[in-house]
């Protein structure tokens, strides 16, 4: 649950918080394919704008995906990066702002998941999809037995009695 009681933010500042979410707040049902792989982490600042208490920053949380593709299952990180968190002060003190969340969060995942973007960004952490690439053979296709290659001329053959010389 992420909670913020607005009486500990300061009049014209903002109160730092991070820290992470221990329990399961996606909600997802156990045969979904997707499930969180982890807490969700936070570190942003809360204060309060008009009506409004707003919770701006940097919020994660890894899933486990499964890959359109190649079906495989993969971790991706949802990563919300300075991202705005809206409320309405209304007459409460404590204000919960966990189903805002999931619902941002849920929204960031990716439609059809592939196992090549995990979200990182990063360049060494990715995986290549067995499922991707072209299986269509190319110009650089060459039969392997010399009966069937009618492209190559006698030179091919040449080689070849080299080769059964030595
Ligand atoms: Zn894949």
């Amino acid at each position: 649950m992420l909670v913020i009681d607005i009486r500990n933010i300061p009049e014209d500042g903002v109160l730092p918080l991070e820290g992470a979410l221990d329990g399961d707040i996606a909600g997802l049902p156990p045969e979904d394919p997707v499930q969180p792989a982890g807490p969700l982490t936070y570190k942003a600042e809360a204060s309060l704008v008009s009506d409004n208490l707003l919770l701006r920053g940097e919020f994660s949380q890894p899933f486990r995906l499964q890959c359109v593709r190649c079906l495989a299952p993969f971790e991706h990180r949802v990563r919300l990066v300075g991202h705005s968190l809206l409320a309405p002060l209304e007459a409460a003190t404590r204000i919960d702002l966990t189903d805002t969340l999931r619902e941002d969060i849920l929204l960031a995942l990716p439609s059809f998941p592939h196992c090549d973007e995990d979200g990182s960004g990063d360049p060494q952490a990715r995986r290549e999809c067995p499922a991707s690439g072209d299986f269509s053979t190319d110009d650089s296709f060459r039969p392997l037995d010399p009966e069937q290659d009618e492209d190559d001329g006698p030179d091919t053959w040449g080689a070849l009695d080299n080769l059964k010389l030595d």
